[in-house]
């Protein structure tokens, strides 16, 4: 708001106001009431002199004064019958005209009088004059244009038209006359308008003070207020009337008082926070208090600015909900959760308690979004918060992470460990019982499955993102339970962190060439004379030293990158081969390597192998492919075809770990496989168990009947050999009795020269 502008508008229009207005016509009523007087009594004394003229002169001018005297009685009866600058203006012109003619006296008539009738003229005027100065005193710009119009001219006259000497002594003395009441006008009218200045300045404050949408009061030292806008009563509610008896400290709220108090002794202070007006109004109010002193630096009471800032806290705190609930079940969020979680184990109560957590996953949920679409989802997720929220007490607190998992916390159950967990059994029953019962949603009966895990908070543990991740622990172990519920393990735990170590490092492995090739050679059972070898991988590990497959498969299998490592082994073997072709070493029949039937489903498997062969320049039966009979028995149907491709292309198949599988050979001989290798548990205990060797004839009965190459795995001991003669001859072995897997140059120095 800029203060000038107005100030200047404020002044224009206050040139001309009500009051002026008013006070030139009531002023006017007795002046003119005696100018009529006098206008009768000059025209009596000079008639002698001009009896027509003075007596037309004195008419005219009294019709003026009636007609003034006219507008007078108008505007009292009516002053809206016009504008005011119009009565402001009829004012002006009849007075000015009214001083005209009566100058006339001073510069027309007083030639023709003799010496008595122009002192007599002269005292005349000056009396109109004087008279002038009271009536028209409250404008001053007509005032001295009255006085100047009637006693200019008789200056004028009684100077250059000399009538006489001592006329210049009279007109001395006339000019001193006027400048009396002239500079006396002027001095009025600089100080009118500076206090009218003043004025408009202090209203323009006083409005802002009013109107101001800010609270804004002053008290004295002992709370009394001294002064207070609308403002501060629309907050604060109180009749206006009674402020000059209101203390603040019969606020209706006490909560801002500490402050206003304290701004007294120790200098200004703000209150944000909230406030229950008198009609139990909640607002939240922003309150600035400042001391104020009197001239000799004594704090004498302090003044107050309060802001309404209800919306804006309203606001704010609907943004602050918003970003730590869930929008769809208005459960805490993810946010929400490491908040409530910080909270929980800072609180006093987690010295000595334990508290209980619980992740709820549900289970194929994903399956429920994609089938059924994510709006089905959505009501789903919001028919289990309701009945997490039924079945669970107070005490629980239930967020949802996103997607399908739920948390619910129950803090401080318990200082004894054991109780604390009954308590996690009680809970986990009440959380199990909410998915007994089926769902139904848009007529859709839906059973909904979960898993829990629990996590027993131990007092004094602060460590939230280490809960949080024993939560996800927790329920990873309860996916791989049957039972879908399980509490935290810290051995479980400390196995899955090194596995996931590992395949981490799995990730490298290939890149930085820690995989190692190892045959291990496959030879006949009566003269021992070396038929092939198997190859083995294994992984020359950073830190842990070398690792066995069996180690490491299963999670290249999770990362999704046997396949990739299988093609690279193939690749190694093939080099090998060629090698010993090259060095006139090849003296086997071929090289054995293992591949997860899953593999097989690959685009172009079979094809791919032979190309690979092919461009090493060797023979498709210079390669055989071991699949274990389990892998094939999960997926048999594809394993079906591209087992049958690779037959026609001449490359061998052997059915690995045979008799772990149960599965009949009969079914197996649908696939087109020319070995079996016959797992290491049968021949364990081959010496001492009968059982095991009748077994084992049985097996090798159907193998020879459906002509089967048969390779026995994992012997070790001559007596072992001996057993196996007993049963048959056209067998093969691979075990310790003959060599360990060997790295290449070892196995090459060893059997190949
Ligand atoms: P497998 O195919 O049955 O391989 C034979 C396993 O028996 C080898 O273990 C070998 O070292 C071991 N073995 C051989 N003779 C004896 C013995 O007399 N006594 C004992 N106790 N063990 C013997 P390894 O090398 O640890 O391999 C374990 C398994 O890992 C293999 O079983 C195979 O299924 C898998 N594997 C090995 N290399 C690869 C590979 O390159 N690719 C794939 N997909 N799997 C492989
Ligand atoms: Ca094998
Ligand atoms: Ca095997």
């Amino acid at each position: 708001m800029k203060i000038k502008p107005i100030l200047t508008k404020i002044k224009e229009s206050q040139e001309i106001d009500v009051q002026l207005v008013s006070e030139l016509y009531t002023l006017a009523r007795t002046s003119l009431v005696v100018l009529f007087l006098l206008v009768v009594l000059i025209a009596t004394v000079l008639r002698e002199a001009f009896p027509v003229q003075i007596t037309i002169w004195a008419i005219i001018l009294n019709i003026f004064i009636i007609m003034r005297m006219y507008t007078v009685y108008k505007f009292k009866q009516n002053k809206n019958l016009y504008s005011l600058k119009t009565w402001y203006k009829i004012f002006l012109v009849l007075s000015l005209l009214t001083a005209t003619i009566a100058s006339s006296l001073g510069y027309y008539f007083i030639y023709y009088f003799d010496a008595y009738h122009q002192l007599f003229v002269v005292t005349a005027l000056l009396g109109m004059a004087s008279g002038s100065i009271v009536s028209l005193r409250p404008d001053t710009r007509i005032a001295i244009a009255y006085i100047s119009i009637i006693i200019l001219p008789l200056i004028i006259s009684l100077n250059f038209v000399a009538l006489g000497a001592k006329t210049h002594a009279l007109a001395f003395i006339l000019v001193l006359y006027c400048i009396g009441p002239i500079s006396m006008f002027l001095k009025t009218y600089a100080e009118n308008r500076q206090y009218k200045e003043a004025k408009a300045e202090s209203t323009i404050l006083k409005n802002i003070f009013k109107e101001a949408p800010l609270g804004i009061f002053s008290y004295d030292k002992n709370l009394n207020i001294l002064e207070a806008n609308n403002e501060f009563f629309n907050i604060f509610n109180r009749s206006k009337k009674s402020y000059k008896h209101l203390n603040l400290r019969n606020l209706s709220d006490k909560r801002p008082i500490d402050n206003i108090i304290k701004t007294i002794t120790k200098g200004a202070q703000t209150y944000n926070g909230p406030y229950t007006s008198l009609d139990q109004k909640d607002y939240w109010i922003h309150m600035n208090t400042f001391p104020f002193s009197n001239g000799d630096n004594v704090t004498i009471g302090g003044i107050g600015l309060i802001e309404d800032k209800s919306n804006e806290h309203d606001a704010q705190k609907k943004l602050e909900f918003q970003s730590k609930h869930d929008s769809l079940t208005l459960l805490l969020n993810r946010r929400g959760f490491m908040d409530y979680i910080k909270e929980l184990v800072n609180d006093e109560n987690h010295h000595s308690y334990y508290s209980l957590l619980f992740y709820l996953d549900l289970d194929q949920f994903k399956g429920i979004n994609d089938s059924l679409g994510h709006a089905m989802g959505d009501k789903i997720l919001l028919a289990i918060s309701g009945r997490l929220l039924g079945a669970l007490d107070e005490k629980a607190t239930i967020s949802r992470l996103g997607g399908d998992e739920f948390i619910i916390i129950v803090p401080y159950v318990a200082s004894d460990k054991k109780i604390a967990k009954e308590n996690a059994h009680t809970y986990t029953k009440i959380l199990q019982n909410i998915f007994e019962q089926y769902f139904i949603i848009d007529d859709i009966h839906l059973y909904i499955k979960s898993s829990i895990g629990i996590v027993i908070i131990e007092p004094n543990y602060m460590d939230t993102e280490e809960i949080v991740r024993q939560a996800d622990m927790s329920m990873y172990q309860a996916k791989n339970t049957n039972t879908d519920v399980a509490f935290y393990n810290i051995e479980m735990d400390k196995k899955q962190k090194e596995l996931f170590a590992l395949q981490h490092d799995l990730a490298f492995a290939s890149q930085n060439n820690e995989f190692d090739l190892f045959y291990q050679p496959i030879v006949d059972l009566v003269d021992s004379k070396l038929y092939s070898a198997e190859m083995l991988i294994r992984w020359k590990h950073p830190t842990r030293g070398v690792l066995r497959p069996d180690e490491f498969i299963p999670l290249t299998i999770k990362a999704g990158i046997l396949s990739k490592i299988t093609w690279w082994l193939l690749e190694r073997v093939c080099e090998q081969i060629v090698e010993w072709k090259k060095n006139n070493l090849w003296k086997l029949e071929y090289i054995s390597i293992n591949v997860n039937a899953q593999q097989l489903v690959e685009n172009n498997f079979a094809q791919k192998f032979i190309r690979i062969l092919e461009s090493h320049g060797l023979n498709t039966k210079d390669i055989m492919i071991e699949i274990t009979e389990q892998s094939i028995i999960d997926s048999f149907s594809y394993a079906q075809d591209v087992i049958d491709a690779l037959h026609t292309n001449g490359i061998r198949c052997a059915i690995d770990d045979f008799g772990t599988g149960y599965s009949s050979l009969s079914y197996l001989k649908k696939l087109s496989f020319d070995t079996l290798k016959i797992d290491r548990e049968f021949i364990k205990d081959i010496q001492e168990n009968s059982e095991e060797s009748t077994f084992l004839t049985s097996i090798l009965d159907v193998g020879k009947h459906f002509n089967y190459n048969i390779i026995i795995e994992g012997v070790e001991t001559e007596g072992q050999r001996d057993t196996l003669l007993s049963l048959g001859h056209n067998l093969r072995f691979q075990g310790y009795l003959v060599a360990k897997p060997l790295k290449s140059d070892e196995f090459t120095k060893k059997f190949l020269h």
